[in-house]
């Protein structure tokens, strides 16, 4: 682990009492009987205890968004209404960051700069979603005939259940939470067991607020009982998921029998192609930030790239002389770039992928192995770039989710496409070349819900997000991200005397 930049520990004193975290039922803090911990991957400190959800939980935080939709509280507000406690909700985030930017540090063990942009950054999308509350119409239809007037409304879905994932638990709520209250929906919210405190903290803003009671239901815990409920429970008209694909598809499967709509945001294999006429330099630094990032724990992670053979030694010595430059470390140090992995579990599963490709050929060019940093018992694992990966590996075609970069050649565009799309995943591509044309026909032919072109990971409230293929259904943020919370019903009228009777005689 020679000339790699390895970050000590700081120091810093750790919190010396747990965050409690309860459950958000119908405006009440409520406990369970049972607890479950969570401690810092990168400390091991005890971070945060919280009620550990049972069905009966569910079930009433359930009722509660039902009951709060059901009287029209939030469903019939004023879109005006609604903005001005999104707009207040994003001004106490931001007054908040630094408390909830510890939190989401040690539960996720991600460096604390990266935290604080997190959650700084989730208050611009509570902000757009604001202003998507105001803008909120339907369609009119003024050419049937004379006689005819049709309007198209646009109407709330009703009860979401929300379930979040672990690697960016306060974004990834940002990009649902916001947008389904811009629509007039009522929620229940389960953020992953490994990452809850942040979304409590964000009960208490919705409160302080101004939000109503039982609009916003957070009920903490696992999969079971409690995801698999808030998927299946006849009461709730919508499931939002983010997470694997693997239990994507149990929650589809759950939803199925009373046919709920279902938003699916996935898992991704995210290939970058490297054509020789590219900005090689700047392309090496997006595909170096574009595979550490969140320790590659990240749907987006630049996990694979696709270089041109006549570049491919030239950039991979580019990518790993980068590497070696990245902070790893400490996730309490503000210049850590690449923090803890977030399980002892998930660190043996890294470590299995580079030993199966390793064993099936692939050459290991940097790392390759867990990575002790001095003075933390956590789990942390080595900037990793694995060479002569062919596409039949699983190093080539799984989300590895973790600080490993897999390298494939190619040699014509075609090639280079074909490589590209084979992944049973579809999230994000990204293309770098020079000419306009190679870029364009990339962007085409790639089945990605996103490509980058010239660039990697930019993401706008803006601009829609998801996946195609077993990336996921649905999308995120944009005006697309705001239909996904809406029904809408035709209102067909006639406005004359007209219509001659379908009754003869
Ligand atoms: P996960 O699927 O294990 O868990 C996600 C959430 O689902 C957690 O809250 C978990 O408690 C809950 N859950 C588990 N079993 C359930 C069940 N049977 N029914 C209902 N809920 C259940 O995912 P994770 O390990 O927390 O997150 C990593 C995964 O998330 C990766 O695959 C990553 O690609 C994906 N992800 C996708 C995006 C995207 O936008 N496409 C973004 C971030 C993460």
């Amino acid at each position: 682990m020679q000339d790699l930049t390895l970050i000590p520990a700081t120091g810093t004193a750790l919190p010396a009492t747990p965050f409690r975290g309860r459950h958000l039922i119908g405006g009440e803090w409520v406990d369970s009987t049972d607890t479950f911990d969570r401690a810092s991957p990168a400390h091991g400190v005890l971070v945060s205890r919280s009620a550990k959800g049972t069905a009966e939980d569910t079930e009433a935080a359930i009722a509660a968004a039902r009951a709060a939709f059901d009287s029209g509280v939030w469903s019939r507000a004023s879109g005006k209404d609604r903005a001005t406690v999104l707009l207040k909700v994003a001004d106490l985030i931001e007054a908040n960051v630094e408390r909830m930017t510890l939190l989401e540090c040690l539960e996720t063990g991600k460096p604390i700069a990266q935290a604080r942009g997190e959650i700084a950054g989730a208050a611009d999308l509570w902000r757009y979603a604001a202003a998507q509350a105001r803008t909120l119409h339907g369609d009119s239809h003024n050419s049937l005939g004379p006689d005819m007037l049709a309007m198209v409304l646009k109407e709330p879905i009703g009860v979401v259940s929300i379930i979040t994932p672990w690697n960016f638990p306060f974004w990834i709520l940002g990009q649902k939470l916001p947008f389904a209250l811009a629509a007039g929906c009522t929620c229940v919210v389960k953020p992953s067991e490994v990452t809850p405190s942040t979304t409590v903290i964000l009960g208490e803003l919705l409160i302080e607020a101004g939000l109503p009671a039982g609009v916003v239901n957070i009920v903490l815990g696992y999969g079971q009982p409690v995801g698999a409920l808030m998927a299946s429970h006849p009461e709730v008209d919508m499931v939002t998921f983010t997470g694997s694909t693997a239990v994507g598809k149990s929650i589809q499967a759950a939803a199925s029998a009373t046919l709920k709509k279902v938003s699916l945001e996935l898992g991704g294999k995210n290939p970058q192609v490297i054509f020789p006429d590219a900005d090689l330099d700047s392309a090496a630094d997006a595909v170096t930030f574009g595979v550490y990032f969140n320790a590659g724990e990240c749907c987006n992670s630049g996990s694979r790239i696709i270089v041109h053979e006549d570049v491919a030694e030239a950039f991979t010595a580019k990518v790993v002389a980068l590497s070696r430059k990245v902070a790893f470390g400490d996730p309490l140090d503000e210049a850590t770039q690449v923090g803890a992995i977030v399980t002892p579990a998930h660190q043996a599963k890294i470590h299995g992928y580079v030993q199966e490709a390793v064993a099936a050929g692939a050459t290991v060019a940097l790392g390759g192995a867990p990575l002790p940093v001095p003075g933390l018992s956590g789990d942390f694992y080595a900037p990793t770039v694995v060479t002569g990966v062919t596409p039949d590996m699983a190093i080539a075609r799984d989300e590895v989710f973790g600080p490993i970069l897999s390298v494939l050649t190619f040699r014509t565009l075609d090639q280079a496409i074909a490589l590209a799309n084979n992944a049973s995943y579809g999230l994000s591509a990204g293309v770098w070349s020079e000419n306009v044309h190679t870029c364009l026909a990339f962007a085409r032919a790639a089945q990605a819900g996103t490509v980058w072109t010239n660039t990697w990971m930019d993401g706008f409230p803006e601009v829609t997000f998801g996946g195609v293929k077993q990336s996921g259904l649905g999308r995120e943020n944009g005006r697309y991200g705001l239909d996904e919370f809406l029904e809408v019903k035709s209102v067909v009228m006639r406005i004359g005397r007209s219509r001659a009777n379908w009754v003869r005689g």
